[in-house]
């Protein structure tokens, strides 16, 4: 089952809840599966320290104009969404860092001119995370996607990404922050959307949107409120408004925070926050039905 683990903005504990997750389930000696979609910043290999045992690149086509061939009809530029082609005068100019790679100038083109040349927008690693347990070494499997330096086109790497991804018990995707495209490429078609907030104003203003955002893709949704007890209540009420479980709450503690911040695995050392993600893996379990 794809569980797509979302937030309405960074800094809200997405990444943990996604590692922790998929470690468990592995701990647990399930078939568990981590994917970094969060191609921008991706942290997820920080925590499980994966072999990587592939790098694919990935690249999107861009176009090239043979002048003598261009009748300067300006077709291309009319077909662009993303003014990455435009008619100057009587000639094409191509802003390749704006090209989504769409094909449609290629197409469009009634004399040939336009032909394609690819363009190295980032890469795609994959191996094994291996997770220490009392009874031996148990795998995560783990894929991440990494944009290159200033590049701005994260949903070509995503959906190679989504490409690769393997048959497992237990998919669990870590979505980039936010409501653009990327996190709606990286949500879309998954069995269900963990929305990870926090209980302040602030956290309940970016949940609103991104459960607006899942809502349209027609994935069902639960929430997971980290750092809980602020006694804000913002966040319960407007789940209970619009009928969205919390399917759990983790409690600010010092010891999650120490374990995270020396970079380890928090279901491995904290027993009280194990059986948190315990309760959540059952839950998901039950909500999309692939409860044994
Ligand atoms: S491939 Fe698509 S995005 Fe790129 S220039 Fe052509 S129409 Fe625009
Ligand atoms: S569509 Fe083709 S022929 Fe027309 S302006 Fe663009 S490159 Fe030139």
């Amino acid at each position: 089952m794809k569980i797509a683990v979302a937030s309405g903005k960074g800094g809200t504990g997405k990444t943990t809840v996604a590692v922790n997750l998929a470690a468990r389930a592995g701990l647990r000696g399930e078939s568990a599966i981590y994917v970094d979609c969060d191609v921008e910043e991706p942290n997820g290999h920080l925590f499980l320290k994966p072999e990587i045992e592939e790098i694919r690149r990935v690249e999107i086509p861009v176009p090239v104009i043979e002048d003598e061939k261009c009748n300067s009809c300006g077709e291309c530029g009319k077909i662009c969404h993303f003014n990455a082609i435009a008619m100057i005068l009587d000639k094409v100019l191509l802003f390749p860092e704006l090209c989504h790679g769409c094909g449609g100038c290629f197409h469009a083109c009634p004399t040939g001119a336009i032909t394609e040349s690819p363009r190295d927008v980032g890469k795609i690693e994959s191996g094994k995370a291996y997770i220490d347990a009392p009874d031996g070494r148990k795998v995560v499997e783990f894929i991440h996607g990494v944009l290159n330096l200033n590049e701005a086109m994260p949903v070509p790497v995503i959906r190679d990404i989504r490409k690769m991804i393997p048959e497992k018990k237990w998919v669990v995707i870590d979505a980039p922050p936010g409501n653009a495209c990327s996190m709606v490429e990286t949500v879309r078609g998954s069995d269900y959307a963990l929305l990870v907030t926090e209980q302040t104003p602030f956290g309940l203003n970016d949940l609103e949107l991104a459960c607006r955002t899942v809502k349209e893709l027609d994935v069902p949704v639960g929430v997971v409120i980290n750092r809980s007890g602020t006694g804000y209540t913002g966040v319960s009420e407007f789940c209970a408004r619009e009928g969205i479980e919390i399917l759990a709450a983790i409690p600010e503690s010092m010891e999650v925070a120490r374990i995270y911040s020396r970079g380890d695995i928090i279901v491995n050392e904290s027993g009280q926050f194990a059986s948190v993600i315990d309760g959540l893996l059952k839950k998901l379990e039950e909500r999309t039905g692939s409860a044994r």
